[in-house]
């Protein structure tokens, strides 16, 4: 028997038993004549104690320990002298009678710790030892915990699990494949899936009825601190429901995995029409936990002869409360940010407004007091307050306003982590211009439903047609998203003859799923949730990467096992494939 308790466990009502413990050994302190072990495990750390006067040997033995060495020892409980209220074994210690080593440690290139001292990369190439850190292996537990309650929620309402392969063929969803070969038909190629859409919509045909999986789905495109080429997502549908439903059933389970796992009872969530948010925030996954909406000022601002202001088709402000007094450095910071080229404004107007009721803006030789307070009022703005302004094409200055209110929401502390506002962003549109390729793209997926009302515009103007597809926003993250699907074939043909696609091409593609609706399909929709997003959002990280246990770096490696690599000849040969221009 290798222990009969573990190091998280014991209490000072445990005094005076006997008890047998294994685990790492985390640190060492020598104090006068006793040795303190801290030794670890999953479950936590206990203080071991040895004493030179009473065993010479064993305290020897205990200073020849290292740390992260695999140590079993034996040992009574006993009440410690000087207490460690910071954790839950604190008032107790094991003063040790036996120790067995049971497998000596180099030292680990960084110390496992919260705070520890190894870099990413360093962390990232070691990640097992980087998982021996509580902050991590917190995270993965909750992880855990999630995935148990998501499956807990929906079994009780009659979801079933159910595997879809790995697999498949390449479907359009938006982003890159990740391709196959089959070496048993050369030349040919699978592709893992982006998701399993197909699958669960057929799963509807089958009669299911409901449908989940917690499932890796796979994405070739560039990566950032939200992305891994890798990540997993709560996949769902459900038969006979509308919009409604569907919004009610993940509402609930949302607030179910808060309930379970944060204690927060949340709020009905609000829902926000795409256009609304776009309109406000400039973004269709707006950060509600503070308003500083965006407010048009084009107007008033219009013939006083600003030529920026004049040739722009937008102008939008926002207003920083108590913002007045920001210095001629703070602004010049702002200037910056908002010119750099992942923003790309050109510059920014902004108006103080002082605490004694002047105003005073960086375009005072066009605008006399009275225009800017104009502009003042219809901001909503009070004395203390500045407005900021950019202007230029609609879409393009709302995105970049976009991010300034962001910005400002950081500084002014108005994005509180353990604040959370959850937002349904509905209606959004069916189809996406491609101007440069001139024709339109699904915005969610080729398979989601228009919205009835809107079927008549999909010949005559197209990019007005909206959906039945929503987002669930959490904290300006997008953590889910669907739509209600087309349950038709002949609608489902004529949308993908708005694509584009050829009759062939699309028979060719998604032929079986036509073919799949002509035999009593049921109307269906559903959502899928990104976990690694949610677990990230519920545990405060800046990265998902911090709640995967082996994630891929930036440039889509796994730095550890290194991968990708390259194969063998053979393997190429068997595969029929050549390599041609293989750079050193
Ligand atoms: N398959 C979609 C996605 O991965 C989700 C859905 O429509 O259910 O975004």
């Amino acid at each position: 028997m290798y222990r009969n308790r573990t190091c998280g466990e014991l209490r000072i009502a445990d005094v005076n038993k006997e008890v047998t413990l294994s685990g790492w050994v985390h640190k060492i302190r020598k104090m006068g004549g006793m040795t303190f072990v801290d030794l670890r495990d999953r479950y936590g750390v206990t203080q071991l104690s040895f004493n030179q006067e009473k065993n010479q040997e064993l305290c020897e033995q205990a200073n020849r320990l290292g740390r992260e060495w695999v140590i079993q020892v034996t040992g009574k409980v006993e009440e410690r002298s000087s207490k460690n209220p910071n954790i839950p074994t604190g008032e107790i210690e094991i003063a040790v009678t036996a120790i067995v080593v049971l497998n000596a440690a180099q030292t680990p290139p960084f110390t496992i710790e919260t705070e520890t001292d190894g870099g990413d990369d360093l962390r990232m190439k070691y990640r097992y030892l980087d998982l021996r850190r509580n902050v991590v292996r917190k995270n993965l537990e909750l992880r855990h915990k999630m995935a148990f309650e998501v499956r807990k929620y929906l079994d009780e309402r009659d979801f079933l699990e159910v595997e879809t392969p790995v697999l498949i063929g390449s479907t359009p969803e938006g982003a890159r494949d990740f391709i196959v070969p089959s070496r048993m038909n050369p030349g040919e190629f699978y592709a893992l899936p982006q998701s399993p859409q197909l699958f669960k919509q057929l799963l509807m045909v089958s009669g299911f009825d409901r449908y989940f999986q917690i499932v890796k789905c796979f994405r070739d495109e560039d990566l950032r601190a939200d992305r891994q080429p890798e990540f997993t997502q709560i996949d769902c549908e459900m038969s006979f429901v509308q919009q409604e439903d569907v919004l009610n059933m993940f509402e609930g389970l949302t607030k179910h995995l808060f309930k379970t796992l944060k204690g927060i009872d949340l709020p009905d969530f609000p829902r926000m029409s795409y256009a609304d948010a776009m309109r406000q925030y400039g973004s269709d996954k707006p950060d509600i936990r503070f308003e500083m909406k965006f407010v048009e000022i084009k107007d008033l601002t219009t013939d006083r002869g600003f030529g920026v202001f004049d040739s722009s088709e937008y102008v939008g402000a926002i207003c920083a409360q108590g913002s007045a007094s920001y210095t001629r450095k703070q602004l010049d910071e702002l200037t910056d940010f908002v010119k750099r080229p992942q923003i790309g404004a050109k510059g920014l107007i902004y108006v103080r407004y002082n605490e004694d009721g002047s105003l005073k803006s960086s375009v005072d030789k066009f605008y006399s007091e009275s225009d800017l307070k104009a502009w003042a009022e219809r901001c909503n703005a009070k004395p203390g307050d500045l407005i900021l302004v950019l202007s230029g094409e609609t879409e393009k200055t709302q995105k970049q306003l976009s991010e300034l209110r962001l910005e400002m929401g950081s500084r002014l502390g108005l994005r509180d982590k353990n604040n959370y506002k959850c937002l349904w962003v509905v209606d959004f549109p069916l189809l996406e211009k491609d101007e440069e390729l001139n024709r339109f793209f699904a915005k969610h997926h080729p398979f989601t439903s228009p919205k009835p009302e809107d079927i008549a515009l999909l010949d005559s103007d197209p990019g007005a047609v909206r959906a039945n597809a929503y987002d669930l926003v959490i904290n300006g993250v997008e953590v889910g998203g669907g739509s209600i699907r087309i349950h038709d074939s002949a609608l489902q043909q004529k949308m993908f003859s708005v694509l584009g696609f050829t009759e062939e091409r699309a028979q060719e593609q998604f032929g079986f799923l036509m073919n799949a609706f002509k035999y009593g399909a049921p109307p269906h929709g559903g959502i899928a949730f990104g976990l690694d997003r949610l677990v990230s959002i519920f545990a405060g990280l800046d990265s998902i990467r911090d709640c995967i246990a082996f994630p891929k770096n930036n440039s889509g490696r796994d730095v550890m096992i290194d991968a990708p690599s390259r194969i063998e000849q053979e393997q190429l040969d068997e595969l029929g494939l050549v390599i041609v221009n293989r750079e050193k």
